[in-house]
């Protein structure tokens, strides 16, 4: 049987802050090019990490241009944006510029490099707030009511449509990409218990909170080729395993001997290319062991 080898890796990747979303980032082969809406990034660590990797770093300032020149020059690139002031009941302004003036058209010239490797989104969720808010930004623009805070569905088509392109060209590209997301509500259908008297019943809703899941695009799923959660775990000598610190997996645990230092993980919850895939856990994940888990899994999946 002959099947080609990945040739790019799209990773969406959602955890709590600290849980090691962006180690995981700066571990993409270089040159890596890091889209940055979120100025929680902690940039010190990253040049020190790339110097001490003896990689050269080079962070892109708001009012700069992300260069032919710079593209071509630098292992780490950090291309960083200012996020533009929301205030409710606000007329928008400033997402259109930087969604179609900065960020569509530094995203395809990042693409058409053909040096660079990887592209990191810190955060998908904030690249996503641009993209529908540019959108609402131009309903704005066009509305009677200059004010109007919400896009109806169909008005989604527009920023959809751009994000599913950008992301998906990535792949086009043979570029990797991993998108980083906050933790967001998960809704779906599933019964809700109500009470009515004295009695409980159970009531079918078809989208009730039903648990936690990547917070922004939602179809993102269906664009990457993994979605995965990162979380910081208790380390347990006994067992030998890593667990989520709760109540509960500490009382699972109880007399076990806990090693006292807390593990970094990622869990794969969907594989594109092996189902076989989902559910694995890594500790202290790196984009290559991942990437070389997928590859082999998927050959494996392809003899059964
Ligand atoms: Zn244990």
């Amino acid at each position: 049987m002959d099947i080609p080898d990945i040739d790019c890796l799209l990773i969406g990747l959602y955890g709590d802050i600290k849980t090691g979303k962006t180690s995981f980032m700066l571990s993409m082969p270089k040159p890596l090019v890091d889209f940055d809406f979120d100025q929680s990034f902690d940039r010190a660590a990253v040049r020190a990490l790339s110097q001490e990797a003896g990689l050269t770093y080079k962070k892109v300032m708001p009012e700069e241009e992300l260069t032919d020149e710079i593209l071509n020059n630098y292992d780490i690139i950090v291309r960083c944006y200012d996020m533009p002031l929301k205030l409710p009941g606000m007329v928008l302004e400033g997402f259109v510029d930087l969604w179609e003036g900065k960020l569509i058209p530094e995203f395809l010239k990042t693409l058409n490099t053909p040096k660079i490797k990887s592209i990191g989104i810190d955060t998908g969720t904030l690249f996503w707030t641009v993209d529908h808010q540019a959108q609402l930004e131009r309903v704005q623009r066009e509305s009677t009511n200059k004010a109007r805070q919400r896009l109806l569905p169909v008005e989604y088509a527009r920023p959809n449509t751009e994000a599913r392109s950008l992301l998906g060209a990535a792949r086009n590209k043979r570029k990797n990409l991993v998108a980083l997301h906050h933790v967001g509500p998960k809704h779906g259908p599933g019964y809700e218990t109500v009470r009515r008297g004295n009695r409980e019943e159970k009531v079918f809703k078809s989208d009730m909170l039903i648990g936690e899941t990547w917070s922004g695009f939602s179809h993102l799923g269906q664009i990457v080729d993994v979605i995965a959660r990162t979380r910081v775990e208790q380390g347990c000598e006994t067992c030998g395993t890593t667990f989520a610190d709760s109540p509960s997996t500490r009382l699972e645990h109880g007399t076990h001997k806990l090693s006292g230092s807390v593990v970094p993980t990622l869990e794969v919850e969907h594989c594109g290319y092996s189902l076989t895939a989902g559910g694995l856990k890594f500790e202290n994940p790196t984009f290559e062991g991942l990437y070389n888990t997928v590859s082999a899994m998927r050959l494996v999946d392809a003899t059964k």
